[in-house]
């Protein structure tokens, strides 16, 4: 299986092509340095993202709270969390950094608010 990645870890975004089967990397081609091996190593094997997303106010229908998780979560697990996000009203007041959701689907990643709302 061969994968072509972009590197998002600085701005030259080098194109790099990953070769491999099974989780396991044989090569890598088209790095430019020694982070962008491990981005896209890490990309190949197990694809990671931050999640950020609205969740509704309890009483207010025209305004979200926005917030993101607190640590990187498995591309494959975003659409259980956003399902999960989404059931979620929170009550006002809300503080920068408060965990929304704890622990989502159980990945030890919390959902936490990036904005205070009072
Ligand atoms: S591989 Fe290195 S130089 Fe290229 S985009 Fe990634 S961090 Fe930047």
């Amino acid at each position: 299986m061969v994968k072509e990645i972009i590197c998002t870890v600085c701005p030259r975004g080098c194109h790099i092509t990953v070769e491999g089967d099974n989780g396991k990397v044989n090569s890598v081609k088209g790095e430019g340095c020694k982070r962008g091996l491990d981005y896209a190593t890490a990309e190949f094997i197990a694809p990671v993202r931050i999640l950020t997303t609205l969740v509704k106010i309890n009483g207010k229908e025209n305004e979200l709270l926005p917030v993101r998780s607190n640590k990187p979560l498995l591309k494959e697990k975003l659409f259980d969390c956003m399902a999960e996000i989404k059931k979620v009203s929170v009550n006002l007041p809300v503080k920068m950094h408060d965990v929304i959701v704890k622990d989502i689907c159980g990945t030890g990643v919390d959902i936490v608010a990036t904005k205070s709302l009072n």
